[in-house]
């Protein structure tokens, strides 16, 4: 997540509608403001995402707006942009300018305020495809961030494939991963469970009817040794119930799905 979750970024008018020009000037010879382009100010510590939007002319839309958020989002880096219906692109070189500009129009209390949640998945969900979409959708509703009346507001403007994933998701996925593992199984059919207990082991990721574990480590925690020994211990617990695990890091399942798939497939056909 962002560390300043305020946007603190105004339009000349909207610093003018609280302050007189004097103070506001003041502000800005003390570097207590900075000005971004003509019109448009930030305080210093104001989110670096939002001010590079602001400079594009709008404000932090789609996967840029939920990685601000502290959503779990299929990073790829780009600067994705809320223009609203209106807005003008701006930039030294805005005919040549990469950033992934988003043009539905929604309601917004000031210039440079982010799309609402709902809003912002069904940008996600027409930019960035269905997995983004699902990964970003389980996150919200995991932190909580997703009203019933947004869930509501969604399903009634996205397409039937999309609803249709809003019924797949649930509010207690763990990580991005083990929603991206769990939506890549689906086709197959097998019972997949989430984050249930198993006797020796304790709480697992993910088990695929009711034999295979499946466990998906995060970007960071899993290079200390005592993290490889608890792990090496729960894989043989497990294996003296009569499970067998199979573990999937971030780079595997995002960069090399097809390996992983066929190691989940080929261990199911060995079940007994
Ligand atoms: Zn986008
Ligand atoms: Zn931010
Ligand atoms: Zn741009």
């Amino acid at each position: 997540m962002c560390s300043t979750s305020d946007i603190e970024i105004w339009t000349w008018s909207e610093l003018r509608a609280e302050s007189s020009r004097r103070s506001i000037e003041r502000l800005v010879a003390a570097g207590g403001l900075e000005r971004l382009r003509r019109g448009v100010y930030a305080t210093p510590t104001a989110c670096a995402d939002a001010r590079e939007a602001a400079s594009h002319g709008g404000s932090l839309g789609c996967e840029s707006a939920a990685r601000h958020l502290g959503l779990w989002v299929l990073d790829t880096g780009d600067a994705h942009v809320w223009m609203r219906g209106h807005r003008h692109h701006q930039g030294d070189d805005a005919s040549g300018c990469h950033c992934i500009r988003h043009w539905d129009d929604g309601p917004s209390a000031s210039t440079f305020e982010l799309p609402s949640v709902p809003r912002i998945l069904l940008q996600i969900y027409r930019c960035r495809g269905t997995e983004a979409f699902f990964v970003a959708l389980e996150s919200a509703r995991r932190l909580g961030l997703l009203s019933t009346a947004g869930l509501r507001w969604l399903r009634g403007v996205i397409d039937q494939a999309g609803q249709d994933l809003i019924d797949f998701s649930r509010a207690d996925a763990d990580s991005g991963l083990e929603s991206l593992v769990r939506l890549r199984l689906r086709p197959f059919g097998w019972d997949v469970r989430t984050q249930c207990r198993i006797v020796g082991t304790g709480r697992v990721d993910l088990l695929v009817d009711g034999w295979l574990i499946i466990e998906t480590d995060g970007r960071d925690n899993h290079d200390e040794s005592s993290f490889r020994h608890r792990d090496l211990t729960r894989d043989a617990n497990s294996a003296s119930w009569g499970h067998v695990s199979l573990r999937f890091d971030y780079a595997l399942v995002l960069h090399d799905w097809d390996l992983a798939e066929r190691a989940i497939v080929a261990t199911m056909s060995l079940r007994p």
